[in-house]
C-alpha cells in the first residue's frame, strides 16, 4: 500500500532519509506518527528508524545530538528541522519485566519492528510513502484493533507497560484489544507492579482523556490493572462508578483526575497524599484539588462569590464544564458574569494595606493582622463592605480594640 498524499512533515523529512540512503543505508518512518498519518490524524513530528549505526548518523550529518545513544536514538539538526533517528534495534534480555538491559543494533528492519508492541504501532513507510506492514497492522488499523505482535503473553512478560500502553491505545484510538491480547494482560496483569509509578502514570492520564475511554477502563478494571495502580487497589466500587460516568472526552488532565477522585470518594483534604502516590507536580495536585472542591460546591448548590474568588475565572469554568458528567445544568455565562461582578479578584486589590491598619488603630503587628485583612477581604468580596479606605476602617473597627 502506498500513501497518495504524504503530509508535509513527511515530505520535509524525506530528504534525510535520501541521505542516509545515499550512503549506503536504509531509513523509514516508523511508530505513532505513521499509524497517525494512516488515521488520518495529524502528527507534529516523525520518528526515523534506520539500518546505520548510531556513529554512522553521526558521520552523515553535520549537527547531531546524542540524546539517547545507549538505545540507539541520535537528533538530528537538518533545516530548520529536529528529528531523531533510532538504529534498527532488537532487545535482549529482559529482567523484572521492564525494558531491556541491553539493546543490540541490528540491520534488518523486520527485526526492529518485531520488537514493537502491538501491530498497529509496528508499521514503517519509506520515504515515497510505501508501507511495510510485516505483521498486518495495516488490518488492525482499518478494523479498529490492539493486538501485540508476536506472543502477547511473551510480549508482556518482557515488558509489562506494554499492558497499560494497550489499554491507552484502546481509549485514544476507541479501539478493541484483541481477545489473546486482552487473556494476556489478564493474566499478567501484577507484573505493572514492576513498572515504575511515573512510566504508569504517562499511560494512565493518555487513557483518562482519550476519545473513547470506557473502552481503556473497563479492561484495565476488568483485568485488574488497576490493583497495580497508586491508590486503587481497594477501590473496584470506586472505579466502577468512574466507569460509569457519561463516556465523553474529558477535556484536559486536572479534570480527569477531579472526576477520577470525585467518583472514589476522596476527599479534598486527602487529595494530595493520594495524588503523590501518582508523582504529580505540586502545581497539578493543587490545581486537582481546587477543582474537586469547586466540583462538591458546584454539585450542592450555586456559584457564591467567596468561591469564584478562590478558584479564578478559568478553574470555575473548568468545574462547571464538569458538571455535563452529573445531568447537571452548565452555565459558562453566568459563571462568567458572576466572576466579572466580583468587587476583587485578587487580594491585592483590597484598597488598605496591612500598614494602613496599624496607623488606623495604633497597634503592633501581630496574628490579629492577617486574620483581620482576611475578614476584610471576604466583607469586600461579598458586598459587606465598599471597598475604600475609610469604608474598610470603619468596618475594622467591629474586630479591632484600639492600642492593645
Ligand atoms: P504517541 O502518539 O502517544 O507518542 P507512540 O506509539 O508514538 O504513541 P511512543 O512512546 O512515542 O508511542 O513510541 C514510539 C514507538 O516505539 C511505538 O509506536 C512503538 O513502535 C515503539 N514502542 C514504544 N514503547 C514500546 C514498548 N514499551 N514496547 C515495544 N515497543 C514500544
Ligand atoms: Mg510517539
Amino acid at each position: 500500500m502506498r500513501l497518495e498524499k504524504i503530509p508535509d512533515v513527511f515530505v520535509r523529512a524525506s530528504a534525510v532519509i535520501e541521505e542516509i540512503e545515499k550512503h549506503g543505508f536504509e531509513a523509514y518512518f516508523v511508530g505513532g506518527s505513521v499509524r497517525d498519518t494512516l488515521l488520518g490524524k495529524k502528527s507534529h513530528d516523525v520518528d526515523i528508524a534506520t539500518s546505520a549505526y548510531p556513529e554512522e548518523i553521526k558521520q552523515i550529518f553535520k549537527r547531531t545530538v546524542d540524546v539517547g545513544i545507549d538505545h540507539g536514538t541520535v537528533l538530528v539538526l537538518y533545516e530548520e528541522e529536529q528529528y531523531e533517528i533510532t538504529t534498527f534495534r532488537t532487545e535482549s534480555t529482559y529482567q523484572d519485566y521492564r525494558r531491556p538491559d541491553t539493546v543490540t543494533f541490528v540491520r534488518s528492519l523486520e527485526e526492529d519492528l518485531k520488537r514493537r508492541d502491538f501491530t498497529i504501532n509496528a508499521l514503517a513507510m519509506d520515504k515515497e510513502g510505501t508501507i511495510i506492514d510485516l505483521f498486518h497492522g495495516l488490518d488492525d488499523l482499518n478494523h479498529g484493533v490492539i493486538r501485540a505482535v508476536g506472543d502477547p503473553k511473551e510480549r508482556f512478560h518482557e515488558d509489562a507497560l506494554r499492558m497499560m500502553r494497550g489499554l491507552r491505545f484502546a481509549s485514544e484510538l476507541d479501539f478493541e484489544i484483541e481477545t489473546k491480547t486482552l487473556e494476556a494482560i489478564d493474566l499478567y496483569h501484577s507484573l505493572l507492579s514492576k513498572i515504575s509509578v511515573e512510566r504508569i502514570a504517562i499511560e494512565f492520564i493518555k487513557l483518562l482523556l482519550g476519545k473513547n475511554r470506557c473502552k481503556g477502563l473497563l479492561p484495565f478494571i476488568e483485568t485488574a490493572c488497576y490493583q497495580s495502580c497508586p491508590g486503587l487497589k481497594d477501590r473496584l466500587d470506586g472505579l466502577t462508578a468512574f466507569s460509569k460516568l457519561p463516556n465523553q472526552l474529558i477535556e484536559e488532565e486536572q479534570q480527569g483526575w477531579a472526576l477520577l477522585l470525585k467518583e472514589l470518594r476522596i476527599p479534598v483534604s486527602e487529595t494530595r497524599d493520594f495524588l503523590k502516590e501518582w508523582k504529580l507536580s505540586n502545581h497539578l495536585m493543587h490545581d486537582v484539588s481546587e477543582l474537586l472542591y469547586g466540583l462538591e460546591v458546584r454539585l450542592t448548590g450555586a456559584w457564591k462569590a467567596e468561591d469564584l474568588f478562590r478558584l479564578g475565572l478559568e478553574k470555575a469554568l473548568s468545574v462547571e464544564k464538569m458538571l455535563s458528567f452529573y445531568q447537571h445544568e452548565v452555565n459558562l455565562e453566568l459563571t462568567e458574569k458572576k466572576y466579572s461582578a466580583l468587587p476583587i479578584t485578587e487580594r491585592k486589590q483590597l484598597q488598605i494595606s496591612g500598614n494602613d491598619l496599624l496607623a488606623a488603630f495604633d497597634k503592633k503587628p501581630g496574628k490579629w493582622l492577617g486574620i483581620l485583612i482576611n475578614e476584610l477581604e471576604a466583607a469586600v468580596i461579598n458586598g459587606e463592605v465598599v471597598n475604600n479606605k475609610p469604608d474598610l476602617i470603619l468596618y475594622s473597627e467591629k474586630f479591632v480594640k484600639k492600642g492593645e
